[in-house]
């Protein structure tokens, strides 16, 4: 709700507007994802700096900004200009955009949080969303690290209440300290948020379960598992899933069913074929941890929503004052809508005058 006026007064449409506006052209991949055209992300930087250029805006660059300094007009605080570490420069407005504490490579460093926080501002708690995840099981990290899987659903259980907290289908890659990928990351979103998660983790009671077939029912992939091992009979057990699943897996789903991989595939009970059916619907595995919020794509938490007036961008608390993009506690899926954020957001508090 808070976004809704600032994504009404700049859409997705509008940024791309903008971007063919300055000579570039954009194409739409899948799961309607926009890119631009050369795929080069510089190119989306230089057209805004093409445009700022056009304004006549100066930039000042490696200037890192200290502090906001504000006026007090009786009851009312004014925010008046920018201390740096080189400068002191007057302003009618400013906004604060100084991004997350995530990837702090890229400049993000979680400055902003603490200008704001002087100025009377509530942060709310900075965790690290859309990041990967380490797992327990040290034998699944060792045997299956960089084995990516497509088209499969995953599920991340609350197993104190067996409820699902997040489902999703499509990719997620295994690494050496856990899982990741697309699906894990869109995960991640939902668990930072889950009441009492850093206990529930310490526990081990989140289960990531994976379903490897997600178009079979426990009855066709039987069937399928018959027909595969019906024209390898004489074979032992532990080829007999060679067309079923990628290499890198079998043999930790051998392992984990505990069914001898010597075994002749004709002398694999019914039973036994159930467990495999088993692992393969719901591969499980416990997870662990975050990764740290310098591997996170996003910070969740931020300036809190309620200090902040949504049809403008304008601090509820000190006037002249705006903020933009992630250093807000507002945070999305990846797919570009973060990006979206911090476009609508900075065109709204921008335009307000
Ligand atoms: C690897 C990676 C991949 C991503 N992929 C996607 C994606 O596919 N889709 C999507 O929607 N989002 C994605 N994101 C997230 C997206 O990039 C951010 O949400 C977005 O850039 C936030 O914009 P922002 O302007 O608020 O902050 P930022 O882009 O972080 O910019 C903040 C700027 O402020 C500067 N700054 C900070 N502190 C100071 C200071 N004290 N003084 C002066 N300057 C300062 C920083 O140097 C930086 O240039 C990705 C992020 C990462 C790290």
């Amino acid at each position: 709700m808070f976004l809704y006026s600032s994504y009404k007064q700049f859409t997705n449409k509008d940024i791309i507007e903008f971007l063919k506006k300055q000579g570039l052209d954009v194409k739409e991949e899948r799961g309607n994802r926009i890119f631009p055209v050369t795929d080069k992300s510089i190119d989306v930087l230089n057209c805004f700096i093409k445009k700022l250029k056009e304004l006549n805006i100066k930039i000042y660059l490696n200037e890192k900004v200290e502090k906001i300094i504000v006026d007090n007009i009786g009851d009312t605080k004014k925010a008046i200009a920018v201390k740096t570490d080189k400068q002191t420069i007057k302003a009618d407005k400013i906004i604060l955009a100084t991004g997350g504490k995530s990837y702090p490579l890229t400049g993000s460093t979680g400055d902003g949080y603490k200008i704001a926080e002087e100025l009377g501002h509530n942060i709310t708690k900075i965790k690290p969303s859309l990041v990967p995840f380490e797992i327990y099981e040290n034998d699944i990290k060792k045997e299956l690290q960089g084995l990516s899987l497509r088209n499969v659903q995953i599920e991340f259980i609350d197993k104190t209440k067996n409820k699902t907290i997040y489902k999703d289908f499509g990719e997620m890659i295994f690494t050496h300290f856990g899982v990741s990928g697309p699906t894990i990351l869109s995960g991640s979103a939902h668990l930072v948020r889950y009441k009492n998660i850093d206990n529930l983790l310490k526990d081990k009671k989140i289960i990531l379960k994976i379903d490897l077939k997600p178009a079979l029912t426990k009855e066709k992939l039987d069937e399928r598992i018959l027909r595969d091992f019906g024209a390898e009979k004489n074979k032992q057990f532990k080829n007999g899933l060679d067309k079923l699943l990628p290499q890198k897996l079998i043999p930790t789903i051998i392992r984990i069913s505990k069914i001898e991989p010597q075994k002749q595939i004709n002398n694999v009970t019914k039973i036994e074929r159930n467990k495999i059916i088993e692992l393969i619907k719901g591969f499980e595995i416990q997870i662990k941890d975050f990764r740290p919020i310098e591997e996170a794509i996003i910070t969740s938490g931020g300036i809190n929503i309620k200090e902040i007036n949504p049809k403008t961008m304008e601090s509820k608390i000190i006037k002249n004052l705006y903020f933009a993009g992630e250093i807000i506690d507002v945070d999305a899926y990846t797919g570009g809508f973060n990006l979206q954020i911090a476009y609508s957001t900075g065109f709204v508090a921008g335009k307000t005058n």
